[in-house]
């Protein structure tokens, strides 16, 4: 940015303000200088009415825009002159203007500086100015006890808008500045500024400023009693808790409401453990493992293994994957839950009122249960883009890919996201031809491009068709050869297949049981605030169907806030904190991250050093063949803050954990290079990257002075 327009209004400043000390300007603001001369001045005001109101409307914005002392004498001398109304008039348009003219020049100067260096710590109060600054700002002009300019000048390094500034400036003084220009008009009897405000005024002024703040929860407290109009709430409650749907968010739900010794309900209309256990983590995992082994394989001669063959059938592949959900099954079971105090039912849930949901049981009784609170956690399904002619060529997704025995020839993945990568990689090494199509310009869009960049390396040199910028326009069938048609840069291209698997991400699960009919609102997921609550307050939603992240360990963790606020609201509830979240992609080079990468901190004008480590030089990975990736660690500027971690190489989901830990504690790179890895491990490539921090940081002019005692003591 052109630091110019600043240096000059720096310049200007401070020129303005030395000349008001330098000048001793100050004198003709006391209120022994205007008493001394308030004869001639009325006088004077008395032939020239609109010149005298005009020279002291600019003096007050003058004075109150560069935040000099002398306002609160202003106001007296302004009632004084010009009697209760028009003091009024002039003060309360002159100091809203001077103090949006100080807010200005703050945020002119300083904001982006504060919002960069302080931008993440800032967050909660952004975001609080964002939904109610202008009630803060009225609190605090209303209570005089507040320091006018202090006020203008930090309120300009926040995101308030400055018309609302404004105008709830001039609204938030008009009691303040009533008093002191009424005490203006009786300036003969006024001593000094101190007396103005009794303690019964300024207390009468702090109930004011609270005033507005209870009116909003009042309000608060209104619309959501309104919301609950239009219903008959239950006499008695069967249960404390219902949590409609079984997947992870549901199932921790229901365990922490269990080990809490609440009355808990949970439905599951098809079956526990839901996406993750079923369709998505766990499968996807377990034929990664089979794939890589297979991977490895090939690679033989590069552990010294002349040649390694490996004979296999692709049934018994996913025969192996449903064998890994059998076994983690129990984990997630009727019979588990049940033990832990839960009542399960197997069965279709829908909401009937915020209190009661009706259940169709697979046995096919109906029943209606209440709950004092209702957590909704039905999670999500693959989002199947409407592209011409899907339906006749047939598609697979994440729901249906694990019931194939047979592996297609020539695959077509549309996605490059995490679910399309992993699901890819897999399929090429079992031999399928795979061709990747993702209309981004890369795959893993939300991860640095030096890291997409690793991965779209890895899987060209794997044989995968890695084809971005491509738009799926339609599907087609041609004698017989299922063909899809993508645009690329303009031109039309053809990619012919076997199977289709459509992995371009999901879409919450919002239809079928209720949320329209109550009412409750819903975009790409169910609203909610940050407790977790939908409109109506006893009902909340966790998971993939609340968003915003689409993960196993989001899930579970929300579902504790969504158990913990169902149950104990009204005496305690909790806000989400979604400060670190981490998360990794089950691909080779495996891909993990935790907070900010450099996309996202320049998106968001973050300010951050990165301080790296190439893994090709591990010991580690260098012994186990696997050296490539790299950690990547960024930091605040100066400051030994982690503000994110981005992993790329084996192990990468495991070796984040160390960062996750840090940064949830507050703890820095120092502390993890004063901890002892074990070696050789890959663990020991976050010591090494905190090793490099510090060389970068060492305290250079300390160590010259250390260079200096040890030649004196040769
Ligand atoms: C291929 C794939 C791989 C993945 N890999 C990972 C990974 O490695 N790590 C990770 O963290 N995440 C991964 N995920 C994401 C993860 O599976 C989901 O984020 C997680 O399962 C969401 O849990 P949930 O409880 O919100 O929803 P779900 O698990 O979908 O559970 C919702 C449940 O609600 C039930 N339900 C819906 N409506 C009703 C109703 N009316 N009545 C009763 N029951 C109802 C459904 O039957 C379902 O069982 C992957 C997803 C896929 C598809």
């Amino acid at each position: 940015m052109n630091k110019a327009p600043r240096l000059l209004l720096i310049a200007l400043l401070i020129a303005l303000i030395t000349a008001y000390f330098a000048f001793g300007l100050g004198r003709f603001l006391s209120l022994d200088y205007f008493k001394s001369q308030q004869a001639a001045i009325e006088t004077w005001r008395a032939a020239q009415p609109m010149t005298a109101a005009l020279i002291f409307f600019v003096a007050y914005v003058a004075v109150t825009g560069l935040s000099l002392p002398g306002a609160a004498v202003m106001t007296l001398v302004g009632g004084a002159v010009f009697g209760l109304l028009w003091g009024l008039l002039l003060v309360s348009f002159a100091s809203s203007v001077g103090a949006t003219l100080a807010f200005l020049a703050s945020r002119f100067l300083l904001r982006d500086w504060v919002q960069q260096h302080f931008g993440e710590r800032l967050r909660a109060i952004n975001s609080g100015v964002d939904r109610e600054g202008g009630f803060y700002l009225f609190t605090l002009r209303l209570v005089p006890v507040f320091p006018f300019f202090v006020i203008n000048l930090l309120m300009g390094l926040t995101p308030l808008k400055t018309r609302t500034f404004y105008w709830v400036s001039q609204l938030g003084m008009l009691a303040g500045t009533l008093v002191y220009v009424n005490a203006g008009t009786q300036l003969a009897k006024i001593q000094s500024l101190s007396g103005i405000l009794s303690p019964g005024l300024l207390g009468s002024f702090v109930l004011l400023g609270i005033f507005p703040l209870i009116a909003k929860k009042t309000v608060e407290a209104l619309a959501a009693k309104k919301v609950y109009a239009a219903w008959q709430k239950p006499a008695h409650f069967q249960r404390n808790l219902i949590v409609i749907g079984g997947g992870s968010a549901g199932l921790v739900t229901a365990y922490i409401a269990a080990a809490v010794k609440a009355k808990v309900t949970l439905i599951e209309k098809h079956k526990l453990g839901g996406d993750c256990l079923n369709t998505g983590c766990v499968p996807s995992k377990a034929l990664i493992r089979s794939a890589r082994l297979l991977s490895h394989m090939q690679r033989s001669p590069e552990f010294g293994i002349r040649e390694a063959t490996a004979s296999f059938d692709f049934a018994e592949v996913m025969e192996r994957v449903q064998r890994v959900i059998k076994r983690v099954e129990p984990h997630d079971s009727i019979e588990r839950y049940t033990s832990l105090g839960v009542e399960v039912i197997e069965g279709s849930a829908r909401l009937v009122s915020p209190w009661e949901v009706d259940v169709v049981r697979h046995s096919g009784e109906n029943e209606r249960l209440t709950a004092r609170s209702i957590v909704i956690a039905t999670g999500a399904r693959p989002f199947v883009p409407p592209i011409p002619g899907i339906d006749d060529v047939g598609y697979l997704t994440s729901d249906n890919v694990w019931e194939l025995r047979e592996l297609p020839k020539r695959l077509v993945v549309l996605g490059g996201g995490p679910i399309g990568s992993e699901l890819t990689q897999a399929f090429a090494r079992f031999g399928a031809r795979v061709t990747q199509v993702e209309m981004l310009p890369r795959l893993l869009m939300r991860e640095d491009p030096e890291v997409s960049g690793c991965v779209m390396q890895r899987f060209r040199a794997e044989g995968i068709d890695v084809r971005v910028e491509h738009t799926a326009k339609k599907f087609l069938v041609e004698k017989g050869e299922k063909i899809l048609i993508a645009e690329h840069q303009g031109r039309e291209v053809r990619i012919p297949f076997d199977a289709v698997l459509v992995a371009v991400g999901r879409a919450a699960n919002l239809k079928g049981y209720g949320l329209e009919e109550l009412g409750i609102s819903a975009n790409r997921t169910i609203e909610t605030n940050e407790f977790l609550q939908t409109k109506y307050p006893n009902i909340y939603a966790a998971g993939d169907v609340a968003g915003p992240f689409q993960f196993t360990h989001t899930a579970a963790h929300q579902a504790w806030y969504a158990a913990v606020n169902g149950l104990f609201d009204p005496f305690k509830k909790f806000r989400v904190d979604y400060s670190v979240i981490p998360w990794a992609t089950f691909i080779e080079p495996e891909v993990a991250r935790v907070g900010l990468n450099e996309l996202e901190a320049n998106e968001r004008k973050i300010a951050f050093e990165v301080t790296r480590y190439d893994i090709d030089d591990l010991d580690r990975a260098i012994a186990d063949s696997e050296a490539h990736g790299f950690v990547k660690v960024l930091t605040v500027p100066g400051k030994d803050k982690i503000l994110g971690v981005t992993i790329v190489g084996e192990h990468a989901g495991d070796l984040i954990a160390e960062y996750v830990l840090a940064m949830r504690h507050g703890i820095g790179l120092n502390r993890i290079l004063g901890t002892i890895h074990i070696y050789p491990t890959m663990a020991e490539a976050n010591k090494y990257v905190a090793g490099n921090w510090k060389k970068a940081h060492a305290p250079q002019k300390l160590l010259a002075w250390v260079s200096r005692f040890h030649r004196w003591r040769l």
